[in-house]
């Protein structure tokens, strides 16, 4: 049954009209009595009917109009630090075509079948290439939109199929002129040695929410909370550098979230998430590393893009796999793999070691599993869900920023703890490490003039409370000089 044919059924059951195929044949001798006439029993009945008539033919009309036309809904935009994502809300998949044009600079999509039934005047442009958004019919049946551009933009486009949040999707994204920005200044350190380098990879964003929250919110914006606490504790650290890989509510492929940590030269990659699971019930904290069968087939992955492998593998200091035959390359990114995911086990459980102090832990073992943003063959990495957003208890906490805090520096701590065991060969905390002057926690502290608790409790990264109740300490916080604490693991 057509649509059209469908509509106008509707619409004559309506007005008590029983369409001719719903007649029962047996009773053909008495079908003309059990057709209702159309309008039929006396003028009031009559004008009664017409009104129907008039409402079911508007109700048709607007019927007619969404079956024939597609209907773009509602757009929203998503800005990145180089691109700028346009999302259109659309009634079912449409057919589009896109052109540049220049002098002004705009980009024309013609989008077949459709009409505005939403608006583009909420959206924020600022900070975007867009000046403005128009639109019009064209040839009387399509949708024009142009976007006013003030400047030269590439850009790409494609659907989105309906997923938990959304329905169609036409997806536009402008790529910012690449010659605008200008280029990043790589920090020389004169000694030779350097910060490790950690990034932090919020997962999720713009218009991939994640799992959603019980009450309300999203897991993109408690994921983008915590890396950035984390950020800000590493950022703060002698040694240290974090590199942030999601700034804002923008979404980021996972193979270009692992490009970014390469770009960085990242001597470990975090991957920041909150599980959701159907039953509320589900709970707990995990860590994840590569699985073995993960690694494996990503090394015949990256084997067959045996360029890509070069560049990724190799740089100043790394391997290089161009110039290998193809026996002793996989020997060789084999190792790098293998190496990797032996240090991905041992940064995870230190992280999970120290989660376990804040939160109740679903695996008390590192897991593992084949996750994309896991697949560095040179990097370490952990990909850390930080509990089940899906789980009253727990959402409310992972949307609270104090528990935001100590889940940061929980990891924190995990990252530090293992870095400070195991340092890069070329980092400053490798060269302290060395003379003995790595800030390792002693087991006592004698107090000095001028101390407070606070910040002894600071100094040697514990809480108040675990240092007061090592030293059965009252709730005064009274201090002397010459006394000598015991400081907790
Ligand atoms: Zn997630």
């Amino acid at each position: 049954m057509s649509q059209r044919t469908g509509i106008v059924r509707r619409v004559l059951a309506r007005l008590s009209i029983r369409h001719r195929t719903a007649t029962p044949t047996r009773k053909r001798a008495a079908s003309c009595r059990e057709v209702e006439p159309l309008f039929s029993g006396g003028r009031r009945r009559f004008v009664r009917q017409l009104g129907i008539l008039a409402v079911g033919l508007a109700a048709l009309k607007v019927q007619v109009a969404e079956a024939v036309y597609k209907l773009i809904k509602n757009v929203r935009l998503w800005r990145s630090p180089d691109k700028t994502r346009l999302v259109f809300d659309v009634s079912d998949a449409v057919e589009h075509h896109k052109f540049h044009l220049s002098n002004p600079s705009r980009l024309v999509i013609d989008v077949d079948g459709a009409r505005l039934s939403g608006s583009f005047s909420g959206l924020q442009l600022k900070d975007t290439p867009i000046q403005k958004i128009r639109h019009g019919p064209r040839n009387k049946s399509d949708l024009r939109i142009v976007l006013d551009l003030s400047e030269k933009v590439s850009s790409e486009s494609f659907l989105l199929k309906p997923n938990a949040t959304y329905g169609h999707r036409l997806v536009v994204d402008l790529f910012d002129d690449k010659s605008r920005k200008p280029q990043p200044v790589v920090r020389q350190k004169p000694a030779g040695y350097r910060d490790i380098i950690v990034a932090i990879d919020a997962g999720h964003g713009g218009e991939d929410p994640g799992a959603i929250a019980y009450g309300g919110g999203y897991e993109k914006q408690v994921t983008l909370a915590i890396a950035k606490e984390l950020a800000n504790l590493l950022s703060k650290e002698k040694g240290f550098r974090p590199v942030l890989v999601r700034t804002g509510d923008y979404y980021i492929d996972l193979r270009r979230r692992t490009q970014i940590a390469r770009d960085n030269k990242a001597d470990l990659f975090i991957s920041i998430h909150a599980d959701g699971f159907k039953d509320h019930r589900a709970n707990g904290a995990s860590v994840y590393a590569l699985s073995r069968r993960g690694a494996t087939s990503e090394t015949a992955r990256w084997l067959a893009q045996k360029e890509n492998a070069s560049d990724q593998i190799g740089g100043e200091g790394g391997i290089s796999l161009g110039d290998k035959d193809d026996v002793l390359a996989g020997v060789l990114l084999d190792l790098s793999m293998t190496s990797t995911l032996s240090s991905s086990l041992e940064v995870g459980n230190k992280v999970l070691a120290n989660m376990g102090g804040i939160n109740r832990l679903h695996k008390k073992q590192v897991e593992q599993a084949g996750f994309v943003v896991l697949k560095s063959p040179d990097i370490p990495s952990i990909l850390i869900e930080t509990g089940f957003i899906t789980n009253p208890g727990e959402a409310r906490k992972l949307k609270s920023s104090s528990h935001q805090k100590a889940m940061a520096k929980a990891i924190f701590n995990g990252a530090k703890s293992w870095f400070y065991k195991k340092p890069p060969p070329d980092t400053l905390v490798a060269k302290w490490k060395q003379e003995g002057t790595l800030n390792t926690r002693p087991s006592r502290y004698v107090i000095k003039p001028g101390d407070t608790l606070s910040e002894i409790a600071d100094q040697f990264d514990i809480s108040m409370n675990d240092l007061k109740r090592a030293n059965r300490l009252s709730s005064a916080n009274t201090i002397r000089v010459g006394q000598v604490l015991q400081i907790p693991d």
